[in-house]
Formats: structure tokens, sequence, C-alpha cells
């Protein structure tokens, strides 16, 4: 008997693998495999979503009022921001805008798992530019753009290497493509950064029709279980991603909770300093067994991409962080498999994973 049969693109498709949170015997775990907000969320968006709702109710289809906020925040027109469920909505709104059967889609080798899923949900080729270490590459990028092109998709910092390009690069990325090609600026680890490069990619996006710049509540504000996001770009951008997204895509709570995050940036603040001391922490710490293979990426987001090239294996690794209590992320299906992505968590999980690393290398913990 027949059946219904989806498109030969769809069919091709795998289902996004969220981060783990239980050991293969489903003992529950600590998650350092989803680049969650070790600290929670702000008190006051903890006290915003406490306040409650009318249920019954649609959102504010237009999130006006936070849209506002942003604005104010970043220095941006509310008209040219576009809220979603989760940045994640608005990527696919914007792939889907621009690329369908027969078009490219390009990334770097290693960034955000979800970008080729983004592709093909449109009938687009996935393609990837070689990077260079595990990180992004101009030149790289550049020479894989052909005619067929429509979307260029930078994470900065990308993920799951979390490397940053500076500026200078980002702008000779975006001067070398044609300006017919989008640009998307993912920005999800943004408020990790030094905040005196987080506004590139904003006047960037003021400046030019092809660049749209994405945010979002989920990581450093967070917010995850929110599925909170935004864009900002040219009017014709944002009338393209508007058509598309979904009707009521911000739920109330929602829009409340990302609001008053808003304005509490002394807990973004505090979210950046403790991961750029835990961050230090582990890093160093993972220096220091460089004599037996293991080393991580340069990081400026919230986790780091450790690579296992000595006796000690990733798999090994993982499994002794898992007996240790943490879920972390191993890779293979994006082409790491002799690499683990550790989000940083609290000061206790920095000194478990150490502690586990080092006994593992034979080393005193
Ligand atoms: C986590 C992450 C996002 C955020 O997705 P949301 O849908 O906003 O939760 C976007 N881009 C990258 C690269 C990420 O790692």
């Amino acid at each position: 008997m027949s059946k219904p049969e989806p498109k030969p693109w769809i069919a091709q498709i795998h289902a996004y693998v969220p981060g783990k949170s239980k050991s293969a015997s489903g003992k529950p775990l600590v998650k350092l495999s989803a680049n969650e907000n070790p600290l929670g969320s702000s008190p006051a968006a903890l006290a915003a979503l406490a306040e409650g709702h009318v249920a019954a109710d649609y959102p504010d289809p237009d999130a006006r009022m936070l849209r506002e906020a942003i604005a104010q925040i970043h220095g941006l027109d509310p008209a040219l921001i576009v809220c979603g469920t989760g940045s994640g909505e608005l990527l696919h709104c914007a792939v889907q805008a621009l690329a369908g059967p027969g078009d490219e889609v390009l990334a770097s080798r290693y960034s955000f798992s979800l970008y080729p899923l983004l592709a093909q949900k449109v009938g687009a080729s996935p393609v990837f530019a070689e990077p260079e270490g595990y990180g992004a590459s101009v030149d790289n990028l550049l020479a894989a753009v052909t005619a067929r092109t429509r979307v260029v998709l930078l994470d900065n910092p990308n993920n799951p290497v979390g490397t940053f390009l500076p500026p200078s690069e980002v702008a000779r990325l975006h001067a070398g493509l044609p300006s017919d090609v989008l640009l998307v600026i993912d920005e999800a680890y943004a408020e990790y950064v030094d905040p005196a490069f987080q506004t590139l990619a904003f006047q960037m996006a003021k400046t030019h029709d092809n660049v749209l710049v994405s945010r979002t509540f989920s990581k450093a504000y967070g917010l995850a279980s929110e599925r909170v996001g935004w864009v900002t770009g040219s009017a014709h951008l944002v009338d393209l991603v508007n058509r598309l997204r979904g009707a009521f895509n911000v739920s109330v709570s929602g829009q409340k909770a990302a609001l008053a995050a808003l304005g509490d940036q002394s807990f973004v603040a505090a979210s950046r300093e403790h991961n750029t001391r835990e961050r230090a922490r582990l890093a160093e710490a993972i220096a220091a067994l460089g004599n037996h293979g293991i080393s991580a990426s340069p990081s400026e987001a919230n986790f780091l991409l450790v690579h296992f090239e000595g006796a000690v294996s990733a798999a090994q690794a993982l499994e002794a962080l898992s007996d240790a209590g943490y879920a972390v992320r191993h890779l293979p299906s994006q082409g790491l498999p002799n690499a683990l992505r550790i989000t940083i968590g609290t000061a206790q999980a920095t000194t478990d994973v150490i502690a586990t690393l080092r006994r593992l290398c034979g080393e005193a913990a």
C-alpha cells in the first residue's frame, strides 16, 4: 500500500540531535552539553514568569514592547527587529525566503549543527568551506561562493569550536560577497565576547541590504526554555522574515521574561564574568595536559572544544565524565570524533571536569 511520501530533500533529513542529559544507563547527569547558563536566569525574569498571565489569550503577535526594549538597549530601530520562537525559527525563515532546490547555503565546516538542516528543509544544498584550525576561514568561505550561493551562515562566536572572527574579518567576508548573497551573522554567544566587539554586526546590518544579525535569550540571558530570539536587518529582510515567521510565535511568558531579563543587565554581566573566569580555569588545566595530547580550541563562547589526540580518547573522556555525573557533547556526526564540546558550568563543575581529565591522564587530581 502506498503511504504519503516526503519530498526527496525531506527524506534525507536527520532530525536535530539535542545535547544529552542522561548517561547510557539512564542516570540523570548535570548537562554541560547544551551551552545553557549555569547561573540559571535573572531573578527579574523569574519574577516576571511568576506573575502569571491570562493563558486563554493570544500573545502580542508583534512583541512590540520587547522589540522596543531591544532597540533601546542596542541603539536599533524597533521596526527593523523581528522576534521569534528562539533565533532558530528566524534563521529558518531567512534561509526559506532566499534558497530552494538548486541553491547553495554556505557555512564553515564546523559550525552550528542546525545549519545544514536549514538548507535541506528547503531543498537547497548545504556547502561547507574548509576551516582554518577549526574556526571559520574568510578566504575559504569566499572561495566556496558560487553562482548558486544564496545564503552564508556565520556563527560568531562559532559553535561548536568557540572561535571568534574579529570585526575586521567579518567585514572582509561581507565585502567579498556578491550583494545578492545574504550574510547571516548568528550572534548567539555575543554577550560572552568583550563588549568592545559586540556592535560591529549591528552596524553592518544598518548599512547593508544583505546582512541579517541574530541574537537569542537562550544563552547568556538564561532563558532557553522560553524560546525567544530576534533578528535585525534592512527593511527588505525584515519584511521577508515577517512573512514567514509564525503568527503568534513568542508566548506571553516568553515576551515577559525576555523583557524583564533585558532590564537586568547586571545578570548578563555576571554571567559573562563567571564564564570568562571558569573558561580560563578550564583552559589552563587543559593546556597543562598538552603532553597527553589534550588541547582546547581558543574560545570566546561559553564552552570549550577539547581535542583528544593522545592515549586518552574522546570516547573514554565522555564515559569518565558521565561516571562523574556530567553530560558533555561528543560530535562524531559533525566530523569531530576526537573532540568533546564542554559547556562552562558552575565552579564545582569546572573543578570536577578538571579532576576527571587529570585522573584519566594518570595525573594527581
Ligand atoms: C544555541 C544557539 C542558538 C540559539 O538558538 P535558539 O533557537 O535561539 O535557542 C543559535 N545559534 C547558535 C550557533 C547556537 O549555538
